[in-house]
């Protein structure tokens, strides 16, 4: 497993914190996921759809091509106490909250008409407890999820739901 952002060996400055719980009271899933280097996880470039994207740094490494897959970039709004603060999910955190990996979510969205909007809907109101740090990245604006406890009892991941509203038989695979 790498890790969540291709960019490695940045400097830690800031220590990750954790809020005792917060609520989800917006979930940004027009644009819930970015297509990335199955192999290192470096961002690939969007614009060169239709055809897939393929890793410049991959390509010239390996003689085989490199596949793409996609993960997750989801961006909350949060409330912590009397303050709402946008936040970056990447992969890790924001399968815990949605239950599969941005690929399958991709797909089930492109086939079933305004499950975007549906998810976001779902997680709005959840409440969790996340620990939080400064964007490694210097471009990135938002605090970023480190880990995420969703806190309701009888919590499940957004897929289920999903799964459930628009009648989708679950029996294929059921991570919890
Ligand atoms: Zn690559």
């Amino acid at each position: 497993m790498q890790n969540i952002n291709g960019d490695g060996g940045g400097s830690r400055s800031n220590k990750p914190w954790t809020p005792t719980f917060c609520t989800i009271i917006d979930a940004e899933t027009t644009s819930f996921s970015y297509l990335a280097c199955s192999n290192c996880e470096r961002v690939l470039p969007n614009d060169s759809l239709p055809n897939p994207p393929t890793c410049a740094v991959c390509s010239n490494k390996y003689t085989f091509p490199t596949a793409s897959k996609r993960l997750y970039r989801l961006l909350l709004s949060i409330a912590i106490s009397d303050k709402v603060i946008p936040v970056m999910c990447f992969d890790r955190a924001a399968r815990v909250l949605v239950g599969c990996s941005a690929d399958e979510l991709f797909n089930f969205c492109k086939s079933h008409p305004f499950a975007e909007e549906k998810m976001g809907e779902i997680l709005e109101g959840e409440m969790c407890q996340m620990t939080l740090c400064e964007p490694k990245n210097g471009n990135a604006q938002h605090l970023r999820v480190v880990s995420v406890v969703p806190l309701r009892a009888g919590f499940r991941p957004a897929i289920h739901t999903l799964r459930l509203l628009y009648g989708v038989d679950n029996s294929h695979r059921s991570s919890n």
